[in-house]
């Protein structure tokens, strides 16, 4: 009697810790799979955030240099700088427009004040940044020994606004 008990509590035991391996295995597959998942999951926001990066750098570059070829056109075409005379068109009909009913609002013209730095700049006075070509140039205030040493030599600091380069130049 004792020797059966025996046989069949180990029976029991052994049948129990199988199960327990088991289903440990089991849920150890799971959650590798679902880790598996996640770390799937993560590359994809990864990669997919990388490339919106990308995208708007690229997207700014090429709005920077609309804006800068628009600006060289215009300058180019108005040497002189930008002027508007208000009073040479005020009173006169529009043509083209047609009905006045149908002519779109407007914003009403600002002048702006011009400043002749940036005149002498429009005109390509200062030349073109050695860093970058651009010829938004701008005499740059003298700073620091070097710059007032270089006065004597009739040497000039200039800044680019473009990149933000410091040369100098006769
Ligand atoms: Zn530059």
């Amino acid at each position: 009697m004792e020797k059966l008990q025996d046989k069949l509590i180990t029976d029991f035991r052994e049948m129990g810790q199988r199960a327990i391996q088991v289903s440990t295995s089991a849920l150890n597959d799971q959650l590798n799979e679902r880790i598996e998942t996640l770390e799937q999951v993560s590359a994809l926001q990864t990669n997919t955030l990388g490339k919106l990066r990308e995208s708007s750098a690229v997207a700014e570059k090429r709005v920077g240099h609309a804006v800068d070829s628009i600006e060289k056109s215009l300058s180019a075409a108005v040497p002189g700088g930008f002027k508007l005379e208000p009073s040479q068109y005020a009173g006169q009909p529009q043509i083209g427009y047609g009905h006045p009913q149908f002519q779109p609002a407007l914003p009403p013209l600002q002048l702006a004040r011009i400043d002749p730095e940036e005149v002498a700049e429009a005109e390509g006075k200062y030349g073109f940044c050695p860093n970058c070509t651009s010829t938004k140039i701008r005499r740059s205030n003298r700073q620091g020994l070097l710059d007032h040493v270089l006065r004597f030599f009739f040497v000039a600091p200039f800044r680019c606004k473009a990149c933000r380069h410091k040369f100098y130049k006769f």
